[in-house]
């Protein structure tokens, strides 16, 4: 049976890679129709940040990722990892160590000396009835190497005498992070460890964990590390932020699923959406890649304006509702929406796209002169013309704007380009708009003329 885990630490709202790693647990427990633990690390209470568990519970909902156990709280767990940790001691595999902060601390850089190793029986007798504070720390074996083949990197060794007698349990009964990893990981039967490259420097110390444990251990897997733009680890200097932020921001969610299986995973040539139930189906580690993926924000927009192309206008319009910041009527932006779908990269942007429908938009003269290759008092002229071509359209319709306002820029002899982008920025403010005719019949006869007169008047 295959089970895994997702264990995160709650020290901060994690930002997309790093959920990156819930999700690839995830697909691998779905697609093998095994079984997703979540288990909170909060063991290290210095970096505690109790706010983040709440979140964190949150992104996965949202994303869509569902475990089958837990969430297992390892700090409701101190017993099991204190008993364990006593046991290693009791069978020779751990010791006792008494050794103060300052005396560590002249240690540093060279790993622990093994001082308390050398501790007679009665010796420790001792300072344990006078309550001296202590920890427990793991015997590492001098010699040898503890290798493991990794099913994503190739085989992996690290020499023995550099694993220092780490520390298992601390001082105030908390278990460090490598003791709850392994006694979690055994006792809740995980099949396959699977974490980030970043892990790799501790899976020694856990295999030798199990050894003293004899235990038996789990295959073990590192996923490549995320790197930005300038090819440091991912960080939020990076600009990445959680999945939280990046919904508010207006994305969706099938978006930012695609954007993050592909930081590490291939399929085809990887621009194609996808969707959980086709990622379960597809999913699996011979397709991790072993170098490093690079975080490219522009291909979240890509995917969330494909997304968006691809929806059918009524899902667009229940998505985009609650986007929207300005007061505009449903069936404005029912006309409306159609017509920008194309272009819009996240749902946030509605606003700035519709805004020049319900208000009069800023006018900018200098613009205007530019693109109508006029001067000033012919462009006035113009827009004159305009207003009374517009005001005898008749049957107010797209067909019949285009029509009489072509007739109107060939019988004044005008390229079509200036006379259209003249007409755009005076009732825009813009010069990128949809289509042209279909703007001016959804803004209304009225409204078309009040613009065309205020921009002549801004002319002025
Ligand atoms: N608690 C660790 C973290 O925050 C998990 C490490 C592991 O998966 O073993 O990422």
């Amino acid at each position: 049976m295959i089970r895994v885990r997702f264990a995160p630490s709650p020290t901060g709202i994690p930002h997309i890679g790093n959920t990156r790693t819930a999700l690839y647990n995830f697909l691998f427990a779905r697609h093998h129709g095994g079984k997703l633990v979540l288990r909170i690390e909060d063991t290290d209470r210095e970096r505690l940040v109790p706010e983040s568990l709440p979140k964190i519970l949150e992104i996965l909902k949202l994303i869509g990722i569902t475990w089958d156990e837990g969430p297992y709280i390892q700090s409701k767990r101190l017993a099991i990892y204190q008993k364990l940790a006593h046991q290693l001691v009791d069978k020779g595999k751990a010791y006792y160590c008494f050794c103060s902060k300052e005396r560590l601390a002249g240690l540093r850089g060279q790993g622990y000396d093994q001082h308390c190793l050398k501790l007679t029986p009665p010796a420790v007798v001792g300072l344990m009835a006078k309550k001296t504070s202590h920890v427990i720390r793991l015997r590492v074996p001098d010699q040898g190497v503890t290798g493991w083949q990794d099913l994503i990197q190739s085989r992996i060794e690290f020499k023995n005498e550099l694993i220092d007698d780490q520390v298992l349990l601390k001082s105030d009964g908390y278990p460090t992070y490598h003791l709850a990893v392994v006694c979690d990981d055994h006792l809740m039967k995980i099949s396959h460890i699977l974490r980030g490259v970043e892990w790799i420097s501790s899976t020694p110390k856990h295999l030798l964990l199990y050894q003293a444990f004899g235990w038996p251990i789990p295959q073990i897997g590192h996923f490549p590390v995320i790197l930005g733009p300038d090819k440091a680890k991912l960080s939020k200097r990076h600009g990445a932020k959680s999945v939280l932020d990046y919904l508010s921001e207006g994305y969706l969610p099938d978006a930012l699923l695609t954007f993050m299986v592909y930081l590490g995973w291939s399929y085809k040539d990887n621009s194609k959406l996808l969707s959980m139930d086709k990622l379960i189906k597809i999913f699996g580690l011979e397709k991790i890649q072993t170098g490093n993926p690079i975080f490219d924000i522009q291909k979240l927009d890509y995917f969330n304006a494909k997304l968006i192309r691809q929806l059918a206008l009524p899902k667009l319009i229940q998505l985009i509702k609650p986007f929207l910041k300005i007061k505009i009527s449903s069936s404005l932006i029912n006309q409306i929406l159609p017509l920008i779908q194309e272009r819009l990269v996240k749902l946030t942007e509605i606003n700035e796209l519709t805004e020049y429908f319900v208000t009069q938009p800023k006018i900018d003269a200098a613009a205007i002169l530019k693109e109508s290759k006029l001067t000033v008092k012919e462009t006035i002229e113009y827009l004159e013309q305009v207003v009374k071509t517009v005001t005898n359209v008749v049957d107010w319709s797209v067909a019949s704007l285009e029509a009489k306002l072509h007739e109107l820029q060939a019988k004044l002899g005008l390229k079509p380009r200036p006379a259209f982008m003249t007409i755009r920025l005076a009732v825009t403010g813009r010069s990128a708009t949809p289509p042209l005719f279909d703007v001016l019949y959804i803004l209304g006869k009225t409204t078309v003329i009040k613009r065309l007169t205020y921009a002549q008047k801004a002319l002025k």
